[in-house]
């Protein structure tokens, strides 16, 4: 038997990937920087945001937000349920169609649990019991025709925001940053399984190619289209890959900041999301580029992970 550990180590490693489902470097757009964003950050854009929220849930609050931060501390945020939502972003561009920003929850989820790509003991860990349904995925999309789903694009690839991968019509291309799918981390082999059920009959995911910002602000920046309508920006810490969006609307712009901040206080307050992100410093480091940003910006729309 111990001969052949040598032989089984990789095996359990393979095991240990978010996924099983393939990745790729992305062929959409080009890598940008934070100059050419900032120059066109406050003109009107062409690409309409629609943000809905899929369900009210609950989670544990020292996930989401780290209450061993002084200002956590002082401000005596104890440990309890907080609660959340969970979100999926519809941007419609004028030429490119529309694109989702996540994907809330299937609809199997509340209809056949059963058969939901969460299922069995690592529904009961995320005490899915607590969800209240607004808008599953598959429901929102069946009401509304017109968005045909031309790609997604995850802020990362927790199975609150992959969920609703199931309702995403089979063949649809998925886009997340890099080694998003293919870090190691030993709580994958719980969760994997239902990683692959929520990405399967999707081609292979394709990564953002982030080059290194010339200016530092931020880890990599990529223009999505081309046509500096929206751009990714690489905000590791809560997952290795973790991106947050730009949406520059007629309105003015839109930031999506996925998990690099799940909740109000934590935005209000710049303190870093809690044990649910694998590196705390850096995604506070991410937090910290994030709100400077916006405090430049005054006019930019901040939605947060998981909370208004
Ligand atoms: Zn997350
Ligand atoms: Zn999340």
């Amino acid at each position: 038997m111990f001969r052949s550990l040598p032989l089984l180590f990789p095996l359990l490693l393979a095991a240990c990937a978010v996924t099983t489902h393939p990745a790729r470097p992305c062929a959409l757009g080009a890598p940008s920087s934070s100059a050419q964003m900032l120059a066109v950050l406050d003109a009107p854009g062409p690409v309409e945001v629609e943000t809905v929220a899929s369900v009210d849930w609950a989670v544990e609050r020292s996930g989401l937000i780290n209450l061993d931060n002084p200002k956590a501390k002082a401000a005596n945020l104890k440990d309890g349920d907080e609660p959340i939502q969970i979100f999926f972003h519809v941007l419609r561009h004028p030429e490119r169609g529309t694109y989702l920003v996540d994907t809330g929850v299937e609809t199997a989820l509340r209809d056949h649990p059963e058969r939901a790509s969460i299922r069995g003991f690592v529904a009961s860990f995320m005490h899915l019991e607590k969800m209240r349904f607004h808008a599953p995925l598959g429901e929102w999309l069946a009401a509304h025709p017109q968005d045909k789903v031309a790609g997604v694009f995850f802020t990362h690839l927790h199975l609150d925001h992959i969920s609703g991968g199931g309702d995403v019509p089979a063949g649809t291309p998925l886009y997340a940053g890099p080694e998003e799918a293919t870090a190691h981390a030993f709580l994958n082999l719980f969760t994997q399984a239902s990683t692959d059920r929520a990405l399967d009959g999707k081609p292979a995911l394709n990564e953002w190619r982030y080059a290194p910002d010339p200016s530092g602000r931020f880890d990599g920046v990529q223009d999505v289209f081309g046509d500096q309508s929206v751009f990714a920006l690489w905000v590791p810490g809560h997952t290795p890959g973790s991106t947050a969006y730009v949406v520059r609307t007629p309105h003015g712009s839109v930031l999506l900041t996925g998990d690099a901040c799940h909740t109000r206080w934590g935005w209000d307050n710049d303190v870093e999301p809690g044990s649910f992100s694998g590196d705390r410093p850096r995604s506070a480091q991410s937090l910290h580029r994030l709100r400077q940003l916006a405090a430049e910006h005054p006019a930019l729309d901040v939605r947060l992970g998981h909370q208004r």
